[in-house]
């Protein structure tokens, strides 16, 4: 009888692995097709100074599937990077963006806008990436440090000369860098010495609970304090009201993203945002705060 439960069991298994399968190549197929039929487009979510000016955006990729609507990231990412299919994808997202970049530079008002582009570590792995991006930045005559690539913790753990390599190369030709979700992996001081690194992005898990975790206004402050110390700029993103935007402006931070401003937006969206000028409706001057 216990032989028989275990085959019944094995098969059972085997059923459920087949299906798993089954299903993950169907997924694969719809990413590619949708990959064939250039159905993921930018979204843009606005960054601002501390004087409350809007200084660019971070480029978010969605989805614009047939039949389930804008689809976010975190649905298709993970499958993009299992598959290799994040190096078509992340091309047509950094070529997305360097064609923005190029209309905005033509475009009064617009000039100074930075594009922020997440960048997936097989991406910063691919041999043939610093072409790419060096050959999409001068093809569209994109200015030098408009663009802007953020690298999560993770990205920098592998092949770290080689990343490093890359980084230098493309700093070289002005283009910028941003560590995602900084203090969430592992941040090690040895990368913050040898990389060309602009800015450091203040993980939003950090942000959520400020002024309820000493901890996290400890965090977030000692992190201001090294970005400053070593002539980096910082940003906080995922900045939801207006105490922690009081909060993340008197522990000295300057720059700002969040669902407080703006959620991600379609381009007409997020250029009608910009003509509107517009700022949260609790929006207040933050009182002096910080030494920088
Ligand atoms: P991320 O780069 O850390 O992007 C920030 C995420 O936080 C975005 O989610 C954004 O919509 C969300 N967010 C912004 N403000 C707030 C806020 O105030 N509160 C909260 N709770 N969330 C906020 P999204 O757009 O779903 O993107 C998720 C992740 O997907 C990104 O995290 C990034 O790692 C990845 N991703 C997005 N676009 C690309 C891409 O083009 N290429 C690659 N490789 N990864 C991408
Ligand atoms: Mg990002
Ligand atoms: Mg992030
Ligand atoms: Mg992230």
């Amino acid at each position: 009888i216990t032989s028989i439960t275990a085959i019944g069991t094995l098969l059972i298994l085997l059923h459920l692995l087949q299906s798993d399968l089954a299903e993950t190549s169907t997924q694969e197929v719809e990413l590619r097709e949708g990959l064939a039929r250039a159905q993921f487009e930018l979204f843009y979510q606005p960054q601002h100074d501390v004087k409350g000016r809007l200084v660019g955006a971070e480029a978010l990729v969605r989805w614009r599937h047939p039949e389930r609507g804008w689809v976010t990231p975190d649905e298709f990412i993970p499958l993009a990077e299992r598959t290799g299919l994040i190096l078509p994808l992340g091309q047509s997202v950094l070529e997305q963006a360097c064609r923005q970049l190029a209309q905005w530079s033509r475009q009064p008002g617009r000039q100074g806008w930075s594009l922020a582009v997440n960048v997936s570590a097989l991406q910063m792995q691919q041999a043939s990436f610093v072409a790419m991006v060096l050959g999409l930045v001068e093809y569209h005559a994109v200015v030098p440090g408009r663009l802007k690539l953020e690298l999560t913790e993770g990205v920098l753990l592998q092949e770290f000369d080689q990343v490093k390599a890359k980084m230098h190369e493309l700093r070289a030709a002005g283009i910028a860098f941003a560590i995602d979700d900084f203090g969430t992996g592992y941040s090690s001081l040895q990368y913050l010495r040898h990389l060309p690194l602009e800015q450091l992005k203040i993980d939003k898990s950090f942000v959520a609970d400020l002024g309820h975790q000493d901890r996290d206004s400890a965090i977030v402050g000692t992190v201001l304090m090294l970005g400053r110390g070593l002539g980096l700029q910082v940003i906080a993103e995922g900045v939801e009201n207006v105490e922690q935007w009081q909060l993340l402006s008197e522990l000295g931070c300057r720059l700002f993203q969040g669902h407080w401003f703006s959620a991600p937006l379609e381009l007409v969206d997020f250029e009608a945002y910009a003509m509107a000028g517009c700022l949260p409706s609790d929006w207040a001057q933050p009182v002096a705060g910080g030494s920088a």
